[in-house]
């Protein structure tokens, strides 16, 4: 059975959303399909604010970018220096979106946020210089004896790192 389009859907430039909440499901946003890009975040401040080895943001113009719901919970945090702001639930913490003063015209979307297609997939990779040496790069796993369901990395060939001057040199075994 074909969906009602209510005076405001047909208003939109696209015909096909998808559309984001936040964990406690206060607020709702929507993006119009397809976004403009997708990337991997491995900026030192992204890391920091959303708590994860690095960000995958989905980047929407932000004419095509609305809040449908729970406005009024959105908490948002300046850093004047960066030039950033970073949006984030007031009641559950989810991060929400990020806006850059270099860009004005965008608004960065947590890919995590979205339960469907946003019409891009993440192939780029931002700050890769920046990268956590925790990051998981996919190195083989084996299943842990005694603990159903985690999974261990091999242990790491043992790299030798110099410390010191030529002539008095301290190595420490990497850990
Ligand atoms: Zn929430």
């Amino acid at each position: 059975m074909p969906k009602a389009i209510s005076p405001q859907k047909s208003a939109k430039a696209s015909a096909i959303q998808s559309e984001g909440r936040c964990v406690c499901g206060a607020v709702r946003l929507e993006i119009d399909v397809p976004a403009v890009w997708a990337w991997h975040d491995h900026s030192a401040a992204s890391r920091h604010a959303q708590g994860c080895a690095y960000a995958t943001y989905v980047g929407s113009w932000r004419s095509r970018f609305r809040i449908l719901s729970g406005a009024e919970q959105v908490s948002r945090f300046e850093d004047k220096e960066a030039g950033t702001a970073r949006s984030f639930c007031a009641t559950c913490g989810t991060p929400l979106f990020y806006e850059r003063a270099r860009s004005p015209e965008m608004v960065n979307i947590p890919r995590a946020l979205f339960a469907t297609r946003t019409g891009r997939e993440p192939r780029y990779h931002m700050h890769l210089h920046e990268q956590a040496d925790w990051t998981y790069l996919g190195q083989p796993l084996s299943p842990l004896k005694g603990y159903p369901g985690v999974m261990r990395e091999r242990p790491r060939r043992k790299v030798r790192r110099e410390v010191g001057s030529a002539s008095g040199v301290t190595v420490i075994p990497h850990q």
